[in-house]
């Protein structure tokens, strides 16, 4: 398999080959494809299988740049996690411009607001702070069509179960929904039947 079957644009290849990945990973073979297509996944894998260009990649692919409200959240279980996803879709996304915001706790609120107001295609975000601009009205959820749910199980041990079922009530239903987490416990997979739409499950 090879990235030039999924007739990525040039802007998404060119940005793979700048950053040196000349073929799909394992767990990038069985998602690209399916997120591409629209269908909503569980993936078991964990870190260092190449999970975030897994959902990295076909979201920077159809997002619409001249769209100018927020179109994809992930939220991840830590602020390191949040910097690391926002850079790999900054890099993924950089020839076609796609612009992404991290928002987590432990940072000026007031500065996460202005970086909230500008354009963003992606937000990236830990589940208390997005909850947080959720409250005060200072995000913009309407326009979300991907959500990405990142280290699910890490997510909900600590504690975050309540504020990730709360944000993704606040989400569009119509949306294309990737839950990545290492381990599928009870709570995950019931996380999955809820809010998912008949997703693949993919299994590394
Ligand atoms: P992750 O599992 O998302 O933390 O990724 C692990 C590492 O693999 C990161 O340093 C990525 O930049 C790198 N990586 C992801 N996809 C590929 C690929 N297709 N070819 C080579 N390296 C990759």
């Amino acid at each position: 398999t090879s990235f030039s079957d999924y007739n990525l644009s040039p802007e998404i290849t060119r940005a793979l080959d700048t950053l040196g990945y000349k073929s799909p990973t394992p767990v990038q073979q069985q998602v690209i494809p399916q997120a591409l297509a629209g269908r909503d996944v569980t993936v078991k894998s964990r870190t260092g299988s190449g999970k975030t260009a897994a959902y990295g990649i076909p979201l920077c692919q159809l997002l619409d740049w001249e769209e100018s409200r927020p179109q994809a959240l992930i939220l991840t279980p830590t602020r390191e996690l949040a910097d690391q996803v926002k850079e790999d879709i900054m890099n993924v996304g950089r020839f076609k411009r796609i612009k992404a915001a991290a928002i987590y706790g432990k940072q000026p609120f007031d500065r996460q607001k202005r970086e909230l107001m500008q354009r963003n295609h992606v937000i990236v975000g830990t589940p208390g702070r997005v909850m947080d601009h959720i409250e005060k009205d200072t995000i913009d959820l309407e326009r979300i069509q991907y959500l990405v749910i990142d280290e699910a199980d890490e997510m909900l041990s600590m504690g975050f179960i309540e504020q990730l079922e709360k944000i993704i009530r606040e989400l569009p239903t119509e949306r294309v929904t990737m839950l990545f987490s290492a381990t599928l416990p009870q709570d995950v997979e019931r996380l999955c039947h809820r809010y998912m739409n008949d997703p693949v499950d993919i299994e590394i």
